[in-house]
């Protein structure tokens, strides 16, 4: 009979452990016998597979992953690794990855790595030996790609894709070293570098449309379509359509408003009812005036950046805030795309106007 668990010794729990793992491998290298056997047998054919890999995981009920190393092992012609696993002298993983190795740098080699590496320094090991044949290089060419997938009302794009190593590595140095000149959250803290990067990217790229005009706040001219009855119903988060683009929320509404040249055209049951003519939210030679007497930077405590700057309502339009200069003060992108109108904080009035501090997003927001 067995001892139970709690009564034996943690030095004997991990040799029991061991043991077993040795176990382990042994019986995955006889299987790899077998496997073989099956193989010249053309098995998996016969049974309709169109791999043994297909055939083990179907058969074994393991991994993709499993069935893989096993089809491999059953394939390999170094003996000596195999002989080591029957013997239970290394991992099953451990036996796996030296026989990719061994392909690599020959089998003696393989071996004194199995010793002495733990799996994932034979892993690195092994992609640095593993060689690039100018057919891989078009391969992985050819596989390049990049598709961006917006959902059904277009408020949010899913990303994804493939790039040479070259090519990649290139996109993310641009992404990090914009990601870097992006100043802290108003507590201190930077954004995940996930949404920094993302927000990397979308700057870059609005400077590959607009050029990268530090100072120039030029914004799209935007037509905004209104539905009234559901506005004053949801406070506003049945959402705008701006024309020929997405849906947008109250937080982005609020932005287009307060930094760009926008036409609002409010719909009843899909009718047009009432337009605003094309107007700037603020007119150039204030907007001009304001950047100006911000000394061309940000306003924000500690920020210096001039990237994009925009002029802000420090009362919100909504509030009944005007286009008067002292009303407005100058931001960076990211403070105003970013602080402000994403993450939802406030200018404190009380603050210095060179000096802007924040004030926390507050739960309960008016209708815009
Ligand atoms: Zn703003
Ligand atoms: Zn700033």
């Amino acid at each position: 009979m067995e001892h139970p668990l709690t009564a034996a010794t943690t030095d004997a729990l991990e040799q029991r452990l061991l043991r077993l793992e040795s176990i382990v491998a042994a019986a995955r290298t006889e299987q790899a016998g077998i496997v073989a056997e099956l193989d010249t047998r053309q098995i998996p054919l016969a049974d309709g597979c169109r791999s043994m890999r297909e055939w083990l995981a179907g058969r074994l009920g393991v991994t993709n992953d499993t069935a893989r190393s096993l089809s491999r092992l059953a394939r390999s012609e170094h003996h000596d690794v195999r002989q080591m696993a029957g013997r239970g002298e290394l991992s099953f993983d451990q036996t796996v990855e030296a026989d990719r190795l061994a392909a690599l740098v020959g089998e003696r080699r393989a071996i004194e790595a199995a010793v002495t590496h733990d799996i994932a320094g034979m892993r690195r090991l092994t992609a640095r030996h593993r060689r690039i044949t100018p057919g891989d290089e078009r391969d992985i060419f050819d596989g390049r790609h990049f598709v961006m997938q917006p959902n059904l009302d277009r408020t949010a794009y899913r990303a994804w894709g493939l790039l040479p190593g070259i090519d990649g590595s290139i996109v993310e140095k641009a992404l990090f070293e914009r990601a870097d000149e992006f100043p802290t959250r108003p507590d201190g803290t930077q954004s995940p570098i996930g949404q920094r990067m993302a927000d990397a990217l979308v700057a870059v790229c609005q400077d590959s449309l607009t050029g990268e005009t530090g100072t120039s706040g030029a914004t799209l001219l935007a037509t905004v379509f209104v539905d009234a009855d559901l506005a004053s119903a949801t406070s506003g988060e049945a959402g705008a359509t701006v024309a020929a683009g997405p849906k947008v929320g109250p937080l982005t509404l609020e932005e287009i408003l307060c930094g760009g040249a926008v036409e609002v055209i409010t719909t009843d049951c899909g009718r047009p009812t009432w337009s605003s003519q094309a107007t700037r939210a603020i007119p150039p030679a204030v907007r001009k005036f304001v950047l100006h007497s911000d000394g061309g930077a940000c306003t924000a405590d500690g920020c210096s950046s001039r990237y994009r700057l925009q002029p802000h309502h420090v009362r919100r339009r909504a509030d009944g805030g005007t286009h008067d200069p002292a009303n407005l003060t100058t931001l960076c992108w990211f403070h105003h795309h970013i602080v402000i109108h994403r993450m939802g904080y406030h200018i404190d009035p009380n603050s210095p106007p060179q000096r802007r501090r924040f004030l926390r997003p507050t739960e309960v927001r008016g209708p815009p």
